[in-house]
């Protein structure tokens, strides 16, 4: 369960981080490029062509950016922080570290997309009740999609 105390911090900050969302995606407007699917053709099998229009991507050579919540009163955050990403999303656009773009980087981060299109920043209520844990791996970490084992599907066979 997550302390009540921490949930309180969690609204006081929110107002924090979309001031800190709505900054940063200024502050990259002139970086910010359309998500070509030519790029990446398997995304049109699965986003609306709308969807794949609207959403941009900023491809940063460090650390896509990520709001200092430690220094916004969730000082739980710091450590998670420091964690080297690949990825970020904000609203519709999506920051990918150089090197790292990838059909499945782009496709998890328009998943990102959809959730911010279907649940935006002040729809998570249920997120108090649900969320038990949140989990952010380093950028490149191996998952049981890359592991090679049972859970792991052929990479080119898309349902
Ligand atoms: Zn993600």
């Amino acid at each position: 369960m997550i302390p009540p105390d921490l949930l309180g911090q969690f609204q006081k900050t929110l107002p924090l981080a979309r001031e800190w969302v709505a900054a940063t995606l200024k502050a990259h407007r002139d970086q910010v490029v359309p998500v070509d699917p030519m790029d990446y053709r398997r995304l049109r099998q699965v986003f609306p062509g709308a969807l794949l229009k609207r959403a941009r991507a900023v491809v940063v050579t460090d650390n896509p950016p990520f709001p200092p919540l430690s220094r916004m009163g969730l000082p739980e955050f710091a450590a998670f922080e420091a964690m080297p990403i690949s990825g970020v999303t904000y609203q519709d656009t999506f920051f990918v570290r150089d090197g790292y773009q990838t059909e499945s980087l782009y496709f998890h981060e328009m998943v990102h997309v959809v959730q911010w299109d279907r649940l935006g920043v002040d729809h998570k209520r249920y997120a108090e009740k649900e969320c038990r844990a949140m989990l952010v791996e380093p950028a490149g970490t191996r998952n049981t999609g890359g592991t090679g084992g049972a859970m792991t599907a052929d990479d080119n066979v898309w349902i």
